[in-house]
Order: C-alpha cells, then sequence, then structure tokens
C-alpha cells in the first residue's frame, strides 16, 4: 500500500527552506514507499512571548529574536523551530490512473 501524500509543518526558524524542501522531494523519496506521494507543507510563523506586550509576536530571525513591536528581547520561542510529519494519506487501494 502506497502514500498518496504528506503533510510536514514547518517552521521559519527550522531552517528549512520550503523551495528547497519541495525540490528535494522526489529526488529523496524516489524509489521509496514515498514514491509519486505529494507532499504539503504547513509553514509555522515562528513567534516569541513578549513579556512587554504580553502576546505573542511574530520573529524572523533566529539570532535576534526581540519583539517587533517594542523592542524587548525575549528568548521565549513559542513556536518555529517545527519540522515534523503530521499526517500521512494513505492509498486506499483504488487505483487514480
Ligand atoms: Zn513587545
Amino acid at each position: 500500500m502506497g502514500i498518496e501524500a504528506v503533510g510536514l509543518r514547518v517552521g521559519t526558524l527550522s531552517g528549512a527552506l520550503p523551495e528547497a524542501l519541495l525540490g528535494a522531494w522526489p529526488i529523496a523519496t524516489a524509489g521509496s514507499r514515498l514514491d509519486g506521494a505529494r507532499l504539503e507543507l504547513e509553514i509555522v510563523q515562528a513567534a516569541i512571548w513578549c513579556p512587554g506586550c504580553v502576546s505573542e509576536q511574530p520573529v524572523d530571525e533566529f539570532y535576534a529574536l526581540i519583539c517587533p513591536t517594542c523592542g524587548t528581547p525575549s528568548g521565549n520561542l513559542v513556536r518555529g523551530r517545527e519540522f515534523q510529519v503530521r499526517w500521512a494519506d494513505l492509498a486506499t487501494g483504488d487505483e487514480h490512473g
């Protein structure tokens, strides 16, 4: 039984580039159980918890975890380093052509 599609959650600070992942996917999976499977990326915008704003704030640079609103530095990254397979669709056995 093959796998039709895989959902991958990728944080913007995970170090993985979505374009590179999509480009490498067919090559990396060739000849494996994932050969021919579709790759669907779920991009997670990285965010810190800002104690100044008492809210989550988006960040784009791993070396500068600073609130873009008030400038408070925060080492409290709440998300953005994800690199997880979230789901996989198994082929039902029906031929889709
Ligand atoms: Zn702030």
